[in-house]
């Protein structure tokens, strides 16, 4: 099955065509028409199956054709357990959405770099930031970044994120979000702890499991 009945836009195609994208994964098959749909979407999927792009695509198709004028708002956020997974995201968001009429600002919120340069970044307006959870706790305590416009909400790698004391972290971040958003969680494994997170983030959602 070619990429061309999922209903992705020309923009996108085009991208995924240039980059040698040639058939979908399973997971992007099932997970891509789901969220175009406007499905909460509850994943079990491993590293290497293609996920990524399973929420980057549908995400940058429903963010392009939503109207926005201004300065650009953060409307979706993606919450991974390391940096390089952060910037792995982060570099799809822009190879994929090269084409899109209008291209969206995509900022990376990782430890290890300079913070001011993060906010200046969120500040200077942004449509989609990536964030590690820690760092992103450090810069919403912060107050410099407003989360109040935020239409969509991804965990990637959800399982490893509780590792590293993403239950407690979730206490901070959660509240500061509009509670109407389509939320989206992609985990290897679905432990009780796991489950809990689910029911706190998402609302009927569709489970699919590869
Ligand atoms: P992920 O599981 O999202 O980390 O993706 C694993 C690797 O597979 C990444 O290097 C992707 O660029 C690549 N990939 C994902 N989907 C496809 C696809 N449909 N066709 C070719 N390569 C893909």
């Amino acid at each position: 099955m070619p990429f061309n009945g999922l209903g992705l836009i020309g923009a996108i195609e085009r991208a995924l065509r240039e980059n040698g994208y040639v058939e979908p994964t399973p997971v992007q098959q099932r997970v891509i028409p789901l969220v175009l749909e406007g499905r909460d979407v509850m994943a079990r999927a491993q590293t290497g199956s293609g996920k990524s792009a399973g929420f980057v695509l549908p995400l940058l198709q429903l963010w392009s054709q939503r109207k926005g004028e201004g300065k650009a708002k953060i409307k979706a956020l993606v919450l991974t357990p390391t940096r390089e997974l952060t910037l792995q995201v982060a570099q799809a968001f822009e190879t994929f959405g090269v084409f899109l009429p209008k291209l969206p600002k995509v900022v990376s919120i990782i430890g290890g770099e300079r913070i001011g340069d993060q906010l200046y970044a969120v500040q200077q307006g942004c449509d989609i930031v990536v964030a590690t959870s820690g760092r992103l706790i450090d810069v919403l305590s912060k107050k410099q970044m407003n989360l109040s416009h935020l239409e969509f909400l991804v965990l990637d790698e959800a399982d490893k994120m509780l590792d590293l004391g993403f239950a407690e972290e979730l206490d901070l971040i959660l509240p500061q979000l509009p509670e109407k958003r389509q939320n989206l969680l992609f985990s290897a494994t679905y432990p009780p702890k796991m489950q809990t997170i689910a029911s706190r983030i998402t609302q009927e959602a569709v489970e699919v499991a590869f």
